[in-house]
């Protein structure tokens, strides 16, 4: 397993550069999803003053032909501001600028899933939608190999690894805690983080979170660890089953409320979204992941804590599930469901897209 080589640069003589003040100027660094619509892009620009509300962040551009956005005869993209949050790398008064793409016509770009999220979320405002996302991911070095894991052979199987504590039990504490704390800097909703069950595997928790706001602090929360780990010099992949056979993979439980089903007696509401989802799991599937299922179709085999993709199910406790009503849901009667089937690697925008049109706005078509 190799460390990359910008992380060995030395730091404390980095520390005096960025130490020095900036008299008044601001950094602003606009961050979006590229064509792939897994990667992530950002550049900086000064700005004059601190801006203070989102309206302040110009519109800007890129060249989407470098970015799998656009052919190179019509290369300019639109950077619209959407989301500001603090930088927890450069430090106050500079921002993160989460931005949606608009193409050279001012229509969403392919991979801009934000755009009809948002439609979606403002026509069920009134039921006031809550998401959490259980983001999983794993450490690998830039070789790809598992972080820690022997350069020949496995680690020993899983069991010690979940919420594990020990040098010989998890891989890579340093990146989780220091992922939380900019998390906490930044603004981000994080709510907490666990070690998983496969070694060098983690989760952190955003939410909860009310409408388009969840896609945008998952995003962002996804930013700032591929920044930490840049830092660190390894990579965060959110690949499914990043590795094949007894390892579990990774995945982006959702856990979804609606002001009715956290209110007494809101159980039955959760179970007339259930029944809603039973007759939607094909196209609940499709979003779920980049690749229109193909990627989940490694990991949920009905083994290692998933439901099989073909199956729709559900059950108070139950892990093997589609969805899992959480023990204590089931005894209040009221609460939340958690939808076990999102990839590691989904666009937020499209799973909280998919969980308000047809449980809320009660869509049926495909
Ligand atoms: P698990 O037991 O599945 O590992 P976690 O503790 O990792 O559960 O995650 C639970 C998630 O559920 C958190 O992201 C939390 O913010 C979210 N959550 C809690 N209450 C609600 C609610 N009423 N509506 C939506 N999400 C909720
Ligand atoms: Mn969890
Ligand atoms: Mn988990
Ligand atoms: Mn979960």
């Amino acid at each position: 397993m190799s460390v990359a080589v910008s992380s060995k640069l030395n730091k404390t003589v980095r520390e005096q550069y960025l130490k020095l003040p900036q008299d008044g100027k601001v950094q602003v660094t606009y961050v979006w999803i590229d064509g792939t619509g897994e990667g992530l892009r950002c550049k900086t620009k000064t700005l004059d003053s601190e801006p203070r509300t989102i309206k302040d962040i110009p519109e800007w551009n890129f060249d989407g032909s470098s970015t799998f956005q656009a052919e190179g005869s019509n290369s300019d993209m639109f950077l619209i501001p959407v989301r500001m949050f603090r930088d927890p790398f450069l430090l106050d008064p500079n921002k993160l600028i989460l931005c949606e793409v608009l193409k050279y016509n001012r229509k969403p770009a392919e991979s801009n899933l934000r755009h009809t999220c948002n439609e979606a979320m403002d026509k069920a405002k009134d039921a006031h939608p809550w998401f959490g996302l259980e983001q999983e991911y794993t450490l690998l070095g830039i070789d790809r190999h598992p972080y820690g894991w022997p350069q020949n052979g496995f680690p020993g199987p899983q069991g010690p690894y979940y919420c594990g504590v020990g040098a010989d039990k998890v891989y890579g504490r340093d990146i989780v805690e220091a992922h939380y704390k900019a998390c906490l800097y930044a603004g981000v909703k994080i709510s907490g983080t666990n070690a998983e069950v496969m070694p060098s595997q983690w989760e952190y928790q955003v939410g909860p979170c009310e409408g388009i706001e969840m896609g945008d602090h998952l995003w962002i929360a996804r930013y700032i660890l591929h920044r930490i780990c840049e830092d660190f010099g390894v990579v965060a992949t959110f690949d499914p089953k990043p590795i094949t056979g007894n390892w579990n993979g990774a995945g982006c439980h959702a856990n979804f409320s609606t002001e009715a089903m956290r209110k007494k007696g809101g159980l039955q509401y959760i179970e007339e979204a259930i029944e809603k989802l039973s007759k939607r799991h094909a196209y609940h599937i499709r979003v779920y992941d980049p690749k229109g299922g193909l990627d989940n179709s490694r990991r949920l085999t009905g083994q290692h804590e998933t439901s099989n993709i073909h199956d729709f199910s559900a059950g108070v406790a139950n892990r093997g599930a589609s969805i899992r009503i959480p023990r204590q849901v089931g005894q209040d009667h009221c609460g939340y469901f958690e939808d076990r089937r999102p990839a590691a690697n989904c666009d937020p925008y499209a799973v909280t897209e998919a969980l308000i049109r047809t449980c809320v706005l009660n869509e049926t078509e495909n």
